[in-house]
């Protein structure tokens, strides 16, 4: 399995995230990503490589022109406003909820920040732009790789991660929709019927919102139940797509607690989903939150339970690109995430 790597994923390091009142050490770290690369290097599933560009039209395939000029230019803006904020990561205090309008684009920045996100646990950094768009060039280069049938199978290893990012918002340590990106390139490629299937602990809010009016690409994700989990507002079983999406979005939400045999009872709801929508490739939205001993979520998946993961995917006998997303037991993410990979290759061989 080639896995294409973002070189350059430690120019996001953000410093703190608002909880519970005060601001704490971030739980999205450079570190997550370089266990994953070590533990790649020490069971090699392929060849390693970083990836080219990624045009800004291709970007904007999945997200809105003003949202990538804002996410282009924010670090600019937020320190010209004070050079002393070069010191300090920009975080977001004011949202236009309920009754507000989006369609005014704000000049204050604090303003346009929040516009723009949905949480104040999101650190915007000086490296953010970077790091996010070279992460997407790398679920693009994989998704391609995957398209243009040189690899069956493709692993783009990025941070940030993406799946809570929608077309004009980030939030939830995520800025640019790798999976999506992923998902709209085996489109334009040529895959009349693409599905995301999301195993990271949290719902993929971003990614649903992204497809949810479409018909030809099915989003699945299981997670944490919403009532109680982040995001909180999106991800319920009730919500199964609109108009042309209609049908097209499944979210099979699990209560706190949830073990390998429940979840892996979900996992077989969502096959038969896939296997009904008769999808042709296959994006995996893969956080391994869902392990027992992640700081921040609270399913109780093993180390061991990953192989089976990547071998119930591959039974699915689709081209298949998985994507870097959560995943916050750092000593642990790099065996869990591989395990789900090398599980698949042994399932798919
Ligand atoms: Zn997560």
């Amino acid at each position: 399995m080639l896995t294409v790597h973002n070189p350059v994923h430690h120019l996001h390091a953000g410093r703190h995230e608002m909880y519970r009142g005060r601001l704490v050490p971030c739980h999205e770290v450079p570190d997550r990503l370089d266990h994953v690369l070590a533990e790649l290097k020490r069971r090699p599933l392929g060849e390693l490589r970083e990836p080219g560009e990624v045009p800004m039209d291709v970007l904007r395939r999945i997200h809105s022109g003003r949202y990538l000029d804002f996410l282009s230019r924010a670090w600019d803006d937020w320190v010209a406003l004070d050079p002393a904020n070069a010191q300090v990561d920009a975080l977001p205090s004011v949202w236009p909820v309920r009754g507000f309008r989006a369609d005014v684009l704000p000049d204050n920045f604090a303003a346009r920040m929040g516009l723009f996100s949905f949480d104040a646990g999101t650190p915007l950094t000086a490296g953010t732009w970077q790091a996010a768009r070279a992460g997407a060039a790398c679920a693009v280069d994989a998704a391609q790789a995957v398209e243009g049938r040189t690899q069956r199978s493709a692993f783009a290893l990025t941070r940030p991660p993406g799946h809570h990012a929608g077309a004009d918002f980030f939030g939830g340590y995520c800025f640019l929709n790798n999976a999506a990106l992923a998902a709209q390139t085996l489109r334009d490629g040529g895959f009349e019927r693409v599905a995301v299937l999301d195993v990271d602990y949290h719902h993929g809010n971003g990614t649903q919102s992204i497809f949810y009016a479409r018909g030809d690409v099915l989003t699945v994700s299981l997670h944490g139940d919403p009532r109680t989990e982040y995001p909180f507002y999106l991800g319920h079983a009730d919500e199964r797509g609109s108009g042309d999406g209609e049908g097209a979005n499944l979210n099979l939400p699990l209560p706190r607690g949830t073990d390998f045999k429940r979840w892996r009872a979900a996992l077989d709801t969502a096959r038969e989903a896939l296997v009904r929508f008769g999808a042709q490739a296959l994006v995996v939205s893969l956080g391994v939150d869902t392990f027992e001993g992640d700081p921040i979520s609270s399913f109780a998946l093993g180390s061991a339970d990953y192989l089976q993961v990547g071998r119930d995917i591959a039974g699915l006998q689709l081209p298949t690109v998985f994507v870097f997303e959560g995943g916050y037991a750092v000593a642990e993410v790099g065996v869990n995430a591989v395990n789900v990979l090398e599980g698949f290759e042994k399932g798919a061989a």
